[in-house]
C-alpha cells in the first residue's frame, strides 16, 4: 500500500503527515531527495533540486521492500508522479497559501507564482492525468487546523473516504 499525499507547497504536506496515525511509514520525499543524492543537479532559476525520478522511483521500491511492504506514506509536491494506490492531494486557497509561504519565510516572487499555480489546479491536474479519479483525493485545508486534515487523510488511508477532483474553485484569486 502506497499513499501519496501532494499538492502545491504550503498546503500543510509535511505538518499534516508528521501528525497522522497509521501503519504506513512516513518518507519526507524532499529531504530524501536531497540528502540521498536523487537529484539532477538545481535549477539556478528557482533555486530548487531537479529530482532524478528514476532514481526516486527505485529508492521508493526498494524502501517499501526493506519496510517488509508495510506501505509508505509520501509526502512532497512530486509524489503524484510516482506509483500510489491513493493520491491525497492538498489545497489551500491561494492568498492564505501565499500568507503561509511568507510566514514560512520564502521570498514574495515564490509565494506568488505557487499562490498561482494553486489558483490553476496545476497539481490536482496533473494528479489526475496520472492517476485517474477513482484513486485521487482532494482535501481542503483553508480555514482548518492541521488535525482536522490528518483526520481526513487518515479516512483515506483506512479506505472510508470517497475519492474526489474538482471541489474546490480558486479562480477568484487571479
Ligand atoms: P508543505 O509541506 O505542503 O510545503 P508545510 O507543512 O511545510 O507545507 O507548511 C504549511 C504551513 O501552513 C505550516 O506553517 C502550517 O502550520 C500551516 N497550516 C495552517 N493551517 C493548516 C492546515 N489546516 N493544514 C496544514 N497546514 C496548515
Ligand atoms: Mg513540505
Amino acid at each position: 500500500m502506497r499513499v501519496a499525499v501532494t499538492g502545491t507547497p504550503g498546503t500543510g504536506k509535511t505538518t499534516v503527515t508528521e501528525m497522522i496515525e497509521s501503519d504506513l511509514e512516513v518518507v519526507h520525499l524532499n529531504d530524501v531527495i536531497r540528502e540521498e543524492g536523487l537529484d539532477e543537479g538545481t535549477d539556478e532559476e528557482r533555486d530548487s533540486l531537479l529530482a532524478d525520478f528514476d532514481a526516486v522511483r527505485e529508492w521508493l521500491t526498494e524502501r517499501d521492500r526493506e519496510n517488509d511492504d508495510a506501505g509508505l506514506l509520501v509526502d512532497s509536491h512530486l509524489a503524484h508522479h510516482f506509483d500510489a494506490d491513493r493520491v491525497v492531494v492538498l489545497r489551500c486557497h491561494p492568498a492564505q497559501l501565499e500568507e503561509r509561504l511568507t510566514d514560512r519565510g520564502e521570498t514574495q516572487a515564490k509565494a506568488e507564482e505557487n499562490a498561482d499555480s494553486e489558483a490553476l489546479d496545476v497539481i490536482l491536474s496533473e494528479a489526475v492525468a496520472a492517476h485517474g479519479t477513482e484513486t485521487v483525493y482532494e482535501i481542503e485545508t483553508t480555514d482548518r487546523t492541521p488535525a482536522d486534515v490528518s483526520a481526513d487523510i487518515e479516512a483515506v488511508i483506512r479506505g472510508e473516504r470517497a475519492p474526489s477532483a474538482g471541489t474546490v474553485d480558486y479562480i477568484d484569486y487571479l
